[in-house]
């Protein structure tokens, strides 16, 4: 990760190659600000930088092995701490699911660890507990930081989520960070800093990110999501400069997309009772996960109501994408007050037996059975 890979944080760029030019590096610095404004790939870009042997002023050379390391996040020197389930665990058991999501993009947020470490479990009923930083994390950190770095230069402890640390933890901490050992790096990246001890916070050197603007997100969505420009515009402005929150808008619209082709396609097999292939349906859906079953049919009752209204003439009334409304100039009329509640009415029962774990396959073919019947009101 280089500098150069970071959406927009220009200030907190040249604060941090400051640093590295005039070989006056804090040992303790905390990266804070509002999540997913790439606070993380920042720390990974410095990390890069200090422990790459061949850096030319502040930037790494990208290529040596140190660089490729760092870029796997297996250099030897580059510790990572995050909150994890188990009250026993650290971080490194879970370091391969934390590698995962990194590799998945480095820009990501607590929801997004949380679901990882769920798949990473399977299905536990742990998912309900609050991840944390434990007591034994304090004692693994201290360990690590009295080894001689193994290659000859900086140590790097990147620390995520240091809020999720207990009183116990930090205070065991606060020594190591007051007087570290020589060219270790801690950098504490925090969404929430106003819940850290005050103890840690005059103990570090802080670095602030802000929200991306509006322009430097809709450029990030062309270039790196090959976004079009009207789509990444209509984005940047919804996320309130969050670029996580982008990439799941992103995630949504392509659902949308997919949910309106099934949608399509079951009214359409519906209306020629071809039911061989409204089973095929019924099974597409069924191989889904439930969560987006669910999501599915709370897409079906969107459209049925935006199509009801359709019939209204009152366009201001509508909010369909230019797809849906070319749709429904054919498919509104099949909607009507003698049909209406009753089609919502099943896309709800459909709702509740998916969520009450019934099988998936019966439910979607029954529904699409009903629709037949329906749609002849
Ligand atoms: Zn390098």
């Amino acid at each position: 990760m280089l500098f150069s890979d970071i959406i927009g944080q220009e200030e907190v760029k040249e604060q941090l190659r400051k640093q590295l030019r005039e070989e006056r590096v804090a040992h303790a610095q905390l990266f804070y600000g509002p999540e997913g404004v790439g606070k993380m790939p920042m720390a990974l870009a410095f990390a890069q930088a200090l422990l790459c042997p061949h850096r030319k002023g502040a930037e790494a050379d990208a290529t040596c092995p140190a660089c490729r390391m760092v870029a796997n996040l297996q250099h030897p020197d580059l510790h990572f701490v995050f909150p994890v389930i188990g009250a026993k665990d650290v971080s490194d058991q879970h370091i391969d699911a934390w590698r995962a999501m990194w590799k998945d993009s480095p820009y990501f947020d607590a929801q997004r660890w949380y679901r990882q470490l769920s798949e990473e479990g399977g299905k536990s009923s742990e998912g309900n507990q609050q991840p944390q930083i434990h007591v034994s994390e304090s004692e693994q950190i201290l360990r690590k930081i009295s080894l001689t770095s193994q290659q000859g230069g900086y140590k790097v402890m990147i620390i995520w989520q240091p809020e999720q640390m207990n009183v116990q933890t930090a205070n065991k901490l606060l020594k190591i960070l007051e007087e570290p050992t020589p060219r270790t790096v801690f950098i504490l990246v925090s969404d929430h800093a106003e819940r850290l001890l005050p103890t840690i916070l005059s103990r570090t050197q802080r670095v602030e990110f802000r929200p991306l603007s509006v322009a430097e997100m809709s450029e990030a969505l062309q270039t790196r999501n090959a976004l079009q420009s009207a789509d990444a515009s209509r984005i940047a402005r919804q996320v309130g400069g969050n670029y996580v929150r982008a990439l799941r808008q992103i995630h949504i619209d392509e659902d949308a997309e997919e949910f309106f082709d099934l949608f399509v396609q079951l009214m359409r097999l519906c209306y020629m009772r071809k039911i061989k292939d409204l089973y095929q349906w019924a099974e597409t859906i069924a191989s889904w996960k439930r969560e987006r079953q669910k999501h599915f049919l709370e897409y079906c009752q969107r459209l049925v109501r935006e199509n009801f209204v359709f019939n209204f003439g009152r366009p201001e009334l509508n909010s369909l994408s230019q797809r849906e409304a070319d749709f429904s100039r054919n498919f509104a009329r099949f909607v009507n007050e003698r049909n209406v509640m009753g089609i919502m009415n099943e896309l709800s029962l459909a709702q509740r037996d998916i969520a009450q774990n019934v099988s998936a396959r019966m439910v979607f073919f029954d529904l699409a059975i009903k629709m037949i019947m329906l749609l002849l009101k």
